[in-house]
């Protein structure tokens, strides 16, 4: 299944996370005709923000999913949702959050130098059954010096070393619902699905996911 964008806002996001990759310039509306694609909302932006427009475009779509940072999960579809937009601090705990029945996953952000906070956080999500892709930080405006990341079309980009490193530490304690950011639009279909098999009963638990 193709995976489309949609961001019905217009300019940059105001969440204003560190290091966000789409704000670094400006962006106008993007909002695909219906097919039979699976629509994510607001990679780019934030499904809580303008919250009518979003939900009003989303009617537009069959299969639709959200994304959002704030502790807002009241949609009518599945959510992911980024739990530490301040990647220097834990994020977002489960007890925290009212509405887990419709997380797709949470996406934690990861770097060098909080990979402390990030295992904890994943053993606290993966313990209520959520999927956790980690996103590694992509710097671009605070080059990194070190052999982690490397320089490549004007961004500091994760090593494969990095992400193989982190992805194994970090499954060692919080186990294979774990995952490494990697081909996102595949692993938005297969996390879409699994959340769909779950809805209608035909998966209880998943336990495996993407290899
Ligand atoms: S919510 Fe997403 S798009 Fe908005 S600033 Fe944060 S990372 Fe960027």
């Amino acid at each position: 299944m193709k995976v489309v964008s949609c961001i019905p806002q217009t300019g940059p996001c105001p969440m204003k996370c560190r290091y966000c990759w789409y704000n670094r310039y400006s962006h106008g509306p993007e909002t695909p005709e219906p097919d039979s694609s699976l629509v994510r909302m607001n990679s780019g932006h934030d499904s809580n923000l303008e919250k009518d427009l979003v939900l009003k475009t989303a009617k537009r779509y069959r299969r639709v999913f959200f994304n959002t940072m704030k502790n807002d999960l009241d949609f009518p579809g599945p959510v992911v949702l980024t739990i530490n937009n301040v990647e220097t601090v834990h994020g977002l705990h489960p007890s925290g959050v009212q509405r887990k029945d419709n997380l797709m996953f949470v996406r934690i952000r990861v770097n060098p130098d909080n990979m402390h906070l990030v295992l904890l956080d994943a053993i606290s999500w993966t313990g209520h059954h959520v999927p956790v892709i980690l996103t590694p930080t992509v710097y671009f405006d605070r080059p990194r010096q070190d052999e982690l990341y490397q320089y490549a079309l004007g961004t500091w980009r994760p090593t494969n070393a990095f992400k193989t490193r982190v992805l194994r530490e970090v499954q060692a304690s919080a186990g294979p619902l774990v995952k490494m950011i990697d081909d996102y639009d595949a692993q938005c279909v297969f996390y879409y699905g699994a959340w769909e098999a779950k809805k209608t009963g035909s998966c209880a638990v998943m336990t495996e996911g993407l290899q």
